[in-house]
């Protein structure tokens, strides 16, 4: 079986047809500017190495969709001959409250609680379920799948996702920790228990996922207990441009003091602040450590607080679960750069984690980077959270 995966944005659509025999990409693709002039498709072959860029405007995600089809059958760059080879699809959705626990069939029931999940996720539902709604039109006989961020954090106990407001604000208005990126948090956690060759059940695993935005979980017996984003991937540790935890207090006082109004500060803590904020150099780590380099102290700093808010979030998470058996770095950051991952886990051999400087140069694939002989296994995992998608459409269709 074939199963599409979709990502649909606000003027954007990444798919991905992946077959579920050898887990393998059989093509992918980007839809830009959607709605806006100049749209375009990019479509790539994975077997012909080929990728084809179709310019043509795209008024909906509905175009979107009906190019992305047209461009998989199409005998020149397609990769199925009819959409008959499509079993199902998958779709990214960011936020599922606490409706969804897991992934699931979409019906109508399920799209109109998706629709009560736009409060909460106001820029990204939206365009996720535009883009359900365009697949349900153009392929009315084909399965789909939600597969939420959200999904995979709703194990945790209530003292972990409970802030310490008055608890109508929890009843009233659905305010409390949800933490996203779940997706990527499940598989890098499931496929640490296979490299350890280890039921999830027994393990304890802290998942660093330290890319543009940045979360840490603590996977107890398989089942997420606590993670650093909150109500919104504001929350946890610094980020590329996301201030991360900072006193609440903060946003009172600017608004109070500096003739700053709410959105202004949601647009300053959201898109200026972060590891970018702090160096005003980049929110690419590439360029921090290049400025690091050549002596500048701010680069220097940005980097400091970043490792040292991920540090303790691992420290707090093996208290939490009452140990750790292994650390898992995915995401841009946790997959490419060793002095990141050497910075983060320095000072924690006490909890008996410690890197292998000479294992620890390996990028972008699967490695045990522990030192011989480390109580905790440092584990370097990409992540593939289409895959998991994939994966959990497959196993709802069973
Ligand atoms: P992601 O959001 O997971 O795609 O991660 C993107 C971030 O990963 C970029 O902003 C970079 O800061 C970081 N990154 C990617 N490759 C490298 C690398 N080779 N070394 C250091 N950081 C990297």
């Amino acid at each position: 079986m074939k199963v599409l995966v979709i990502n649909a944005g606000s003027s954007s659509l990444k798919y991905q047809l992946i077959d579920m025999d050898t887990h393998g990409v059989v093509a992918k693709g980007l839809c830009e500017r959607i709605g806006i002039d100049g749209s375009k498709l990019t479509h790539k072959n994975t077997a012909q190495k080929s990728e084809t860029v179709f310019e043509k405007p795209m008024k909906d995600h509905s175009d979107a969709i009906a190019m992305v089809i047209d461009a998989l059958v199409s005998p020149e760059c397609g990769v199925i001959k009819s959409m008959d080879e499509i079993g199902a699809v998958g779709h990214r959705v960011v936020h599922g409250a606490e409706t969804f626990a897991d992934s699931c069939v979409i019906d109508d029931k399920v799209m109109d609680a998706l629709r009560a999940c736009v409060p909460l996720a106001p820029l990204h539902n939206p365009a996720n379920i535009i883009g359900i709604e365009a697949c349900a039109k153009l392929m009315p006989n084909t399965k789909q799948v939600g597969v939420f961020d959200t999904a995979f954090h709703q194990t945790m106990p209530e003292e972990a996702y409970m802030y310490a407001l008055p608890y109508e604000m929890y009843k009233e208005h659905r305010i409390r920790k949800y933490g996203f990126h779940g997706t990527s948090h499940k598989f890098v956690s499931q496929e640490a228990a296979k490299f350890l060759g280890k039921p999830a059940e027994e393990l304890k695993i802290i998942t660093c996922h330290l890319g543009n935005g940045s979360s840490v979980s603590a996977v107890k017996n398989g089942k997420c207990v606590d993670t650093s984003m909150g109500f919104t991937p504001l929350d946890g540790v610094v980020m590329g441009t996301r201030c991360g935890s900072i006193d609440p207090a903060v946003v009172t006082y600017l608004v109070n003091n500096c003739d700053m109004t709410a959105a202004e500060v949601d647009s300053l803590m959201n898109k200026k602040s972060g590891v970018f904020g702090v160096s005003g150099v980049s929110s690419d780590f590439r360029d921090l450590s290049a400025a690091a380099d050549e002596g500048n102290k701010r680069a220097e700093l940005a980097l400091k607080m970043f490792a040292y808010s991920v540090k303790k979030l691992i420290g707090a998470y093996a208290a939490a679960m009452g140990g750790v058996d292994a650390v898992v770095f995915t995401g841009g950051i946790g997959e490419n750069d060793g002095a990141n991952r050497k910075a983060i886990t320095e000072g924690l051999e006490f909890m008996g984690i410690s890197i292998d400087d000479a294992k620890n140069k390996i990028r972008g694939e699967v490695a045990d980077i522990s030192k011989d002989g480390a109580t905790a296994k440092v584990l370097v995992i990409p992540t593939n959270e289409e895959l998991m998608i994939a994966l959990d459409t497959e196993r709802l269709l069973k």
